[in-house]
């Protein structure tokens, strides 16, 4: 990254280099190492979700994000959109788990985007299908994670992924969608698992309902 020709904070780490960018220079890391980046100029902006300025120093404009995808593009606080996708994840999952009501959630960190700026805190979730036992009452199918039939769900860039354990073979249940077979540890054991991927709201819905479906049909719960 270029060198800081006119600075406008005043610590000197944000200004514009000699072809007129906006840059920035992060403080120096445990290694020593610091980055440079190029910035979008907001100090004349206001954050499209909270409607704050930025205050003019490097840490505040370097709290910055463009969200895409809105006809033009906005640009907000970063901790402003991690706090607006991490409600929009969690309001999916719950009409997600109020139509398909026979998993229980257990919130996940981010599997994902594990050290990314801005959507390492939205959360993943771990879905086991749940039964009614005999006094009516919901209950996981087996208890223990060891053995649950379980699902781990999250988003990675536009699509959500789905790792479905615990039921084996699932070749007929998804037989009409593009998957991938992984054999990866599962939480410790040596299991067979699938990958899949949905694009929409309405596949996550119809891949939960396959699954608790098919752990039905074999036999793993009473009718939910
Ligand atoms: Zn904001």
């Amino acid at each position: 990254m270029n060198d800081i020709i006119t600075p406008i904070t005043a610590d000197g780490r944000t200004g514009f280099d000699r072809f007129g960018q906006l840059v920035t220079w992060t403080l120096p890391d445990s290694g020593g190492y610091r980055t440079g980046y190029v910035l979008e100029d907001v100090r004349e902006a206001t954050c499209a979700i909270c409607g704050q300025p930025w205050k003019n120093s490097s840490e505040d404009f370097q709290n910055q994000h463009v969200a895409r995808g809105l006809l033009k593009p906005l640009v907000v606080h970063r901790t402003c959109y991690q706090g607006l996708e991490d409600m929009t994840e969690r309001a999916l999952w719950s009409r997600l788990l109020r139509d398909v009501f026979s998993f229980s959630a257990r919130e996940l960190p981010n599997q994902y985007w594990k050290s990314h700026p801005t959507h390492r805190g939205t959360p993943w979730f771990e879905l086991s299908v749940q039964g009614i036992s005999a006094e009516g009452r919901f209950q996981d199918v087996i208890p223990g994670r060891g053995s649950s039939l379980l699902i781990v769900a999250g988003r990675r860039k536009r699509v959500w992924e789905l790792r479905l354990y615990g039921l084996g073979d699932l070749d007929d249940t998804f037989r009409d969608v593009e998957h991938t077979k992984g054999c990866a540890l599962a939480h410790g054991e040596d299991e067979k698992h699938y990958y899949i991927h949905a694009w929409e709201e309405k596949e996550l819905s119809d891949y939960l309902k396959r699954f608790a479906g098919a752990a039905l049909e074999r036999g793993y719960c009473r009718g939910v």
